[in-house]
């Protein structure tokens, strides 16, 4: 029964290594996860400034295209000025020839305000393309030492879990069916008592059991939380250094 008893242990030590590993795999994305969300916002933000920047790029073209046509059809004015026969036409000449001017020269402030405004706005928006860039490299900086990370950690679960079978093929089948039930129920499955009382739920066990334990020929039950329970100190083949079992056995035996 002992030796049922130690595998028991044994195993329940590899399944609480490898649920602890496991859980820092699972906590191991979430650090890189408010990166990788500010990361979303930056690329957003940048995205609605370049895209802000191409329509006035685009609107700047227009204009441009605009004054063209307007100093095509000042030229045209011009000559209706030259070939104009009479007061009346030239008149009229004279009028579109001012108008177009007076466009020419309204649109063409406009348009150097905007080349002014785009190189500003340029500028900005390529130093903040840069700033994005820096923060994606960092992220996959980070994101290839958390994946390293996490080959390590299964690497390790499985160095952790390698007797693990052996061990399972050893446990006689009922205690392993109650192993398995009360590791999934309860998060482990075996507690020690100490002092008469179960580890598992603190609380005192029976006079009576805890003499039945103390003869170590067979696993009990905790009445309380249904853990399989032992006595510590009957698993000890030699005693205990002195210098760690004494104030223990001492302070145990002031209190009882
Ligand atoms: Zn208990």
């Amino acid at each position: 029964m002992k030796d049922q008893l130690l595998f028991l242990l044994q195993l329940q030590t590899i399944d609480a290594k490898v649920k602890e590993l496991e859980a820092q795999i699972k906590t191991l994305p979430e650090k890189t996860e408010a990166a990788r969300r500010d990361l979303a916002k930056l690329e957003a933000m940048v995205g609605v400034e370049r895209a802000r920047l191409t329509e006035t790029e685009t609107w700047k073209r227009q204009q441009e295209t605009l004054l063209e046509r307007e100093h095509d059809s000042l030229k045209q004015a011009k000559t209706k000025l030259n070939a104009s026969r009479n007061g009346k036409e030239f008149e009229a000449a004279n009028r579109e020839i001012e108008a177009k001017k007076r466009s020419i020269i309204d649109r063409d402030k406009e348009v150097k305000k905007v080349v002014e405004a785009l190189g500003q706005t340029t500028a900005q928006v390529v130093a903040h393309e840069a700033d994005v860039e820096n923060v994606r490299q960092t992220l996959a900086t980070e994101q290839a030492t958390v994946d390293a990370k996490i080959a390590a950690l299964r690497a390790e679960i499985e160095t952790v879990g390698a007797g693990r079978a052996e061990l399972r093929a050893k446990l006689e089948a009922g205690l392993l069916k109650t192993y398995d039930t009360l590791a999934q129920k309860k998060g482990y499955a075996v507690a020690p008592v100490e002092k008469g009382v179960c580890r598992g739920c603190h609380t005192a066990v029976p006079p009576q059991l805890n003499n039945i334990l103390a003869r170590g020929e067979s696993v009990e039950v905790c009445p309380r939380c249904g853990r399989m329970i032992y006595r510590q100190e009957l698993l000890a083949d030699k005693p205990a250094p002195a210098g760690d079992a004494a104030p223990a056995a001492s302070s145990g035996d002031a209190v009882s």
